[in-house]
């Protein structure tokens, strides 16, 4: 295989294949295909995977809604999908730039639509019309993390556009759990489940064939995003990340990675080495700017992610830095004091 390689600077090996143009659908091994959609944000794309099984094919995510994302799959379902039938839609998780277009390709082929249980249950949340009470919960949230007027107002505005990446969803669903196997083309796939960047994330691992599709768990070159959100404030997602992140180097380290961003790779161990170095190195900076005085979440964020300006990324960097703050929170090594102003702040312990 290694004539399928090219070397990385940091010692990652990709996949010396050019990435598909939209609406080209490329092998990669026999039996899978890769295709990749456009993304409106700072994320160019995302990788989907389309698996042979027998006459019909299981596709890995779906791209988020959208009409350059529909044209695209029109020209795929007319040029190299042409009678290829998707009979089983598997999303790795509910965001919308992966399940966004899954309920309309499950409807165009009668499909099923295959996820975990906590997935399927926050995309149904979340496609809920935001109740009054969640709006001053968001507002109260980033009021804590010590933003003010219209900032605080933008901020709360762009926390219900869920519904615009995912205008519909399944309304059931085969549940996919930890150590369960989705047979394709009579080859097992076992789901391992990755938590931290989002509640119950599928990643599929063939030991047959050495390849993990990776979904958005472990990436090559950005590192996923590792958020605390309005709905569970005091929750440690990055000790999840973490603890995911172990288990997975336990698969080996010549396997084939398939991510949702980025080109395909060999060369996990080092990957989710770098990862975690990376959080360990934010951690650091975490205490040093606590060691400074006491810390707000919106300080924190303006340190760690000085060019994320537009509210979008703005949220993502909140929610961010925030994750690095409850992990120290748990680990005992900060502690918290609401203000009377009710803002939170950060204090070595
Ligand atoms: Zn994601």
């Amino acid at each position: 295989m290694d004539s399928l390689r090219i070397a990385d600077p940091e010692g990652l090996q990709f996949l010396d294949q050019p990435p598909p143009a939209g609406g080209e659908a490329c092998a990669i091994v026999p039996g899978l295909r890769w295709l990749r959609m456009p993304l409106p944000f700072a994320l160019s794309h995302i990788n989907l995977w389309l698996l042979d099984d027998g006459a019909d094919a299981l596709l890995i995510d779906s791209g988020i809604a959208g009409d350059t994302t529909r044209a695209l799959w029109q020209q795929l379902f007319d040029g190299p999908l042409n009678g290829v039938c998707i009979s089983r839609m598997l999303v790795t998780h509910f965001h919308p730039d992966h399940l966004g277009l899954a309920d309309w390709i499950v409807q165009r082929f009668s499909g099923r639509l295959l996820m975990t249980r906590t997935e399927w249950l926050y995309a149904a949340m979340l496609s809920g019309t935001a109740s009054k009470a969640g709006r001053e919960a968001v507002r109260r949230f980033y009021l804590a993390a010590g933003f003010q007027a219209e900032e605080l107002e933008a901020l709360a505005g762009q926390s219900f556009g869920y519904g615009l990446g995912v205008p519909s969803l399944t309304p059931g669903y085969q549940r996919l759990t930890e150590g369960s196997t989705v047979t394709i083309n009579g080859s097992d796939w076992q789901v391992l489940i990755g938590r931290g960047h989002s509640p119950e994330h599928a990643c599929l691992w063939n030991a047959e064939r050495a390849i993990l599709i990776a979904g958005d768990q472990i990436l090559p070159s950005i590192s996923p995003n590792i958020s605390v959100w309005h709905d569970e404030p005091d929750s440690d997602p990055l000790g999840d990340f973490l603890e995911t992140l172990s288990r997975l180097r336990q698969l080996p380290e010549d396997c084939l990675v398939l991510p949702s961003h980025g080109q395909p790779f060999y060369g996990l161990h080092r990957r989710i080495d770098a990862l975690a170095r990376h959080h360990a190195d934010r951690l650091a900076e975490t205490m040093a700017a606590a060691a400074g005085g006491s810390l707000t979440v919106a300080g924190l964020t303006r340190q760690m992610f000085p060019r994320a300006q537009d509210p979008h990324q703005r949220r993502f960097a909140i929610g961010e830095a925030l994750a690095h703050l409850n992990h120290l929170l748990t680990r005992g090594q900060l502690f918290r004091q609401r203000r009377p102003d009710g803002v939170d702040h950060y204090v070595c312990s």
